[in-house]
């Protein structure tokens, strides 16, 4: 018994220690990565519930490490944000996002916005307005067409979160609140942010048909929204029953599998071309 013990103290040890070098391997290869080109930006349609039209794309950061593979942004974002990396891959994101809507627009995409994840560090550093203003410049995208996923962390945060939110908002650009209900931040706040936009966390809206509570849940959020006069969006719709018990809540946005995955700039650029007339 004493042996096996400590067998299975060796085994576990042997283990953290293979996640904790991944993830130090990981968080040494992020700033080599971004010069090497293996970042990437795919892009997930969002949808007008009335009209069923497209009126946004979010952009999801992925990675292809040259020996690791491909690493999920759920892996190595958190390891950003603790090394402070992540400020070079948000401006990566932001840029690359912002450049590529305009390239959609010159090409003739019906006008859509694009909305960049911006992680609590990036939002606290002093000057993100004017990474901002500069990434918008850079582009020559007008500021309405872009859109800030932002965290309730963000919010329970800064004092300064507010005044960033308001000159933001002043500029053009909207604002949503992402995995909204996830957090543990106090209603009152949406009460003081210039939000626009509530987004229904995915695991909410995976369990609506299974739990009756998130079901519930999901349908304060749409009411409460709705009340207070701001857009919310569903994310991680995946059947057509999510999608109806949600148009029946009248939940006004979705997003998710069912309607479309993750896509290449291209593919969005095929799909969503106006139709040419003449
Ligand atoms: P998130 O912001 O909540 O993004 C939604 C995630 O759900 C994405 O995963 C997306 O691919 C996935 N998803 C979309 N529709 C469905 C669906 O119908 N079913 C399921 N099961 N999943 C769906 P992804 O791309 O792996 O990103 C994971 C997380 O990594 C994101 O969660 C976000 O927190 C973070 N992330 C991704 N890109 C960036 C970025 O550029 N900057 C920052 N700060 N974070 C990012
Ligand atoms: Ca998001
Ligand atoms: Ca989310
Ligand atoms: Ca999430």
């Amino acid at each position: 018994v004493k042996e096996e013990g400590k067998n299975n103290f060796q085994f576990f040890t042997s283990e953290m220690n293979e996640l904790i070098a991944r993830k130090s391997k990981i968080a040494m290869s992020i700033r080599k990565g971004l010069e090497l080109n293996e970042f990437s930006v795919h892009y997930q349609p969002q949808f007008d519930l009335e009209t069923e039209k497209i009126i946004g794309v979010e952009a999801l950061v992925r990675w292809h490490h040259a020996k690791l593979g491909t690493i999920s942004p759920a892996e190595f974002i958190p390891i950003a944000e603790e090394s402070g990396m992540i400020l070079r891959i948000g401006e990566f994101v932001l840029r690359t996002a912002c450049q590529q809507t305009k390239d959609w627009q010159d090409a003739g995409v019906e006008p859509f916005r694009v909305a960049v994840n911006i992680s609590a560090r990036q939002f606290s550093q002093g000057n993100i307005a004017e990474v901002i203003t500069l990434a918008l410049d850079d582009a020559g995208l007008a500021p309405e067409f872009l859109e800030l996923e932002l965290t309730e962390s963000i919010i329970q945060g800064a004092t300064s979160a507010i005044s960033k939110m308001q000159q933001l908002k002043a500029m053009g650009i909207h604002l949503s609140i992402d995995d909204f209900g996830t957090g543990y931040s106090s209603l009152s706040y949406l009460k003081l942010f210039p939000i626009d936009t509530l987004k229904i966390d995915q695991h909410f809206t995976r369990n609506i048909l299974i739990d009756s509570k998130d079901a519930a849940l999901v349908d304060t959020i749409i009411q409460m929204a709705r009340n207070l006069g701001l857009n919310v969006i569903a994310e991680g719709v995946e059947t057509l029953e999510q999608l109806t018990f949600l148009k029946a809540r009248r939940c006004n946005q979705a997003q998710g599998y069912y309607f479309q995955k993750p896509l290449l700039p291209e593919k969005i650029e095929e799909l969503y071309l106006k139709v040419k007339t003449r």
